[in-house]
């Protein structure tokens, strides 16, 4: 009697020495486990290894799968697929551009990739002269003749600007908006200067969009240093030919997923706190830092929470975007579900800016809310955040509606756009301890978003 007695006592103590464990002292086991166990890096090379994850790709659909099997073998209470309609867009074997004028740089190759959702050539390809912009918003100049041309848009990269992302949304119009303009004004196809903040021949790819009333032309980004050369052998020889050869296609939308994992919360588990980033990625790299680290970040908060044996108050979800790089399709989808479903997201917090040094989290809600998050920065500093402040969330969460907080997971940003969208961006390139110090921020504000009333 005495026996049962004094072990229901040490039951009885060590369940609310559990309880009343502090949220510094939850930090701290929720960092030494993401730094010693690394499974959120682990996950991230398999991920890296499955091959190409654009929307549409076969390689997506086994990613899809793997992303389940590590839910399911992490014991989360519930995974699910949400079905979605992706474009499909494909590179194809065929991506080149050469000088063919005479002279010095005859046959010169330029490193060229196709730009997401541009249109292929036929097999002789399309040659034109070049004319060269060295800003987007020349191409608007009245006396400019593009017709019968290929645009070349060298507007640079601003490296005179501490924010990579301020310098990226400066450069990346003639990317986008590019292939439109020029085709208004009768080209032949466009060339643009990669977006990137590295000074190799690296293409960086992305998407590029149409307009239905104008005439649709293919479009490539070319690396740094062979824009240079183009630009040299522009000077040089004054007129100049390239010729450029396409074999990418847009095929009918196809069915794919976004992935979905829950821990049920304890007390309210109707209140929703969504973790993700998105499943996509161009397919010349791995994409690792866009955005498998912020997909296995996202498991990863989850896993934390399960194996510390956290018991969220909270229902925690993660959700892995099928589509941002071309209609965030993924995005509008579980927008729609939640609404017609009227399920209630307290917060969201995406992770799409890399997998570096934790540096803060840029929230979009009311200024007493986060005033109230700005006093977890003592508990979250040990990560690496130094502020929470107002700013934009992220592009898979923003369409989220009456959220209290949709929240940005921002880390430093000075290597980003060295591989954003390009053959730069794998495995290698992710510090273990970068990431994961990421993924223990996440989790640890994850934690405090469903244990406080916001
Ligand atoms: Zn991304």
């Amino acid at each position: 009697m005495i026996r049962v007695f004094l072990i229901s006592l040490i039951v009885f103590i060590f369940s609310n020495v559990a309880k009343t464990q502090t949220n510094e002292e939850i930090s701290a086991d929720i960092i030494r486990t993401a730094l010693e166990d690394r499974r959120g890096y682990k996950w991230l090379e398999q991920l890296c290894d499955i091959g190409p994850r654009l929307s549409g790709y076969p390689d997506s659909y086994k990613a899809i799968e793997w992303a389940q099997s590590v839910m399911h073998q992490a014991n989360f209470d519930s995974v699910w697929l949400q079905p979605v309609m992706v474009p499909f867009w494909e590179r194809g074997s065929v991506e080149s551009a050469k000088i063919i004028s005479k002279g010095k740089f005859k046959n010169q190759e330029l490193s060229v990739a196709a730009l997401g959702g541009s249109i292929g050539t036929n097999e002789d390809g399309i040659s034109g002269v070049v004319v060269k912009i060295d800003s987007f918003v020349h191409i608007n100049n009245q006396d400019l003749d593009v017709e019968n041309k290929i645009v070349f848009y060298n507007e640079p990269y601003d490296q005179g600007l501490v924010n990579t992302f301020a310098a990226y949304g400066k450069a990346v119009k003639q990317r986008t908006r590019g292939a439109i303009e020029a085709a208004k004004r009768g080209a032949l196809a466009v060339i643009v200067r990669s977006v990137t903040s590295l000074n190799d021949n690296v293409p960086h790819t992305g998407i590029m969009s149409y307009n239905d009333t104008i005439p649709k032309i293919p479009a490539v980004a070319i690396g740094i240093r062979d824009a240079e050369l183009l630009s040299l052998a522009m000077e040089t020889q004054g007129v100049l030919k390239v010729e450029m050869k396409l074999s990418c296609v847009t095929h009918e939308p196809k069915l794919s997923y976004n992935v979905v994992g829950e821990i049920f919360g304890e007390k309210h588990p109707e209140e929703i706190i969504v973790v993700g980033g998105h499943f996509d990625a161009w397919d010349k790299g791995h994409g690792a830092h866009d955005d498998g680290a912020g997909c296995v970040q996202a498991i990863e908060v989850l896993d934390l929470i399960k194996r510390l044996d956290l018991k969220p108050s909270r229902t925690i979800r993660c959700v892995l975007f099928v589509d941002e790089e071309q209609r965030q399709s993924g995005a509008h989808a579980y927008a729609a579900m939640i609404d017609s479903l009227k399920q209630t997201h307290i917060a969201a917090i995406e992770a799409d800016r890399g997998a570096f040094m934790p540096r803060g989290f840029s929230v979009s809600a009311d200024s007493l809310v986060i005033e109230k998050m700005q006093t977890w920065l003592p508990v979250l500093r040990e990560t690496g955040i130094e502020w929470i402040r107002e700013g934009g969330s992220g592009v898979d969460i923003s369409k989220i509606k009456n959220a209290k907080a949709l929240i940005g997971f921002v880390p430093d940003m000075q290597r980003y756009f060295d591989y954003h969208h390009s053959a730069n961006d794998t495995f290698d390139k992710v510090h273990p301890r970068e990431m994961e110090l990421g993924s223990a921020a996440m989790t640890i504000l994850t934690w405090l978003l469903s244990e406080s009333d916001l």
